[in-house]
């Protein structure tokens, strides 16, 4: 029998107040991780973790931009000192920010896209080293498709870059942090139904566009896009001991729909 249990284990999830976060965060919950749902939303951290709360699991909110060194650090503190230890970090804040053409893109928004999506990953994943480093633990970075698989999003460049970054830190933290055993894997999905469009800036894309069209649909195995409940499955996998040999690797999450948009 696989065991994906998470008893006992202390659990943070960054962008835990929406989509793939909330969705991970619950289900961490309910195979019986603590788990700090941090979010720069302090109702949406809130939110998620009375949920949590409601449906008989431990769970307290923290309320911090992933960009800001400071505020992840007392963040991450705060967490350890509730619950005494920390073992899994979810890497998952991000916004896909402004999509525009290179030239039309200003270097604050090119800034903005790679503070959060990137030097994100890397402050949440350097203030949880000090905790994680005294039992081992497993880190999972949401990087995407796109910059890793699919580079046909035209205008989605500042994006792509620090989602293909996110890979290359993952694989580069992978080995730094094997003589603690702590293991660093990465899930790229495709398109997950999220509100992360909502917060989606696109200017004048159609410009740069590379007209593409899948006449039967760009979703070849289950003919549309994802749920945040199934990669939660893929990430409670990660977390768990059942992947105790896996490090270094992203995954996939999509439906093949990569492999047909390439
Ligand atoms: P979402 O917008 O539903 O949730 C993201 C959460 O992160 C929000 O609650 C938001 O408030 C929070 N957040 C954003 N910036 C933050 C910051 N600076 N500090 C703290 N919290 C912050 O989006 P989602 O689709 O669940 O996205 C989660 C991750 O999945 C992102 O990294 C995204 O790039 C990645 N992803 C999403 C898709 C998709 O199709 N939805 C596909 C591939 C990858």
């Amino acid at each position: 029998m696989v065991d994906l249990r998470l008893d006992g284990k202390v659990s943070l999830v960054t962008g835990g107040g929406s989509g793939i976060g909330e969705a991970a965060a619950v289900l961490m919950a309910d195979n019986g991780a603590k788990v700090g749902v941090l979010d720069f939303r302090q109702d949406a951290a809130e939110k998620v973790s009375k949920q949590i709360v409601n449906r008989g699991g431990s769970a307290i909110p923290l309320v911090a931009d992933v960009s800001n060194p400071e505020q992840m650090n007392s963040a991450i503190g705060q967490l350890v000192n509730e619950w005494g230890r920390l073992d899994i970090v979810f890497a998952n804040a991000g916004i896909n920010g402004v999509w525009a053409p290179l030239e039309e893109l200003d270097p604050q928004e090119w800034d903005r896209t790679l503070a959060i999506n990137l030097k994100g990953t890397f402050l949440t994943v350097k203030y949880a080293i000090p905790y994680l480093k005294e039992r081992g633990g497993s880190i999972i970075i949401t990087s995407s498709i796109n910059g890793t698989r699919v580079f046909s999003n035209t205008g989605a460049t500042a994006y792509s870059c620090s989602k293909g970054a996110q890979v290359v830190f993952t694989q580069m933290a992978a080995l730094e942090l094997a003589q603690y055993k702590i293991r660093v894997n990465a899930i790229c999905p495709g398109a997950i139904e999220t509100n992360i469009d909502e917060r989606t800036e696109k200017r004048d894309t159609e410009e740069v566009e590379v007209p593409v069209e899948f006449p039967e649909g760009s979703f070849p195995l289950e003919g549309g896009p994802g749920s945040p409940q199934q990669v939660a499955n893929l990430v409670l996998f990660l977390a768990s001991d059942a992947s105790s040999h896996i490090t270094g690797t992203p995954i996939w999450i999509e439906g093949a729909e990569s492999l047909l948009r390439g």
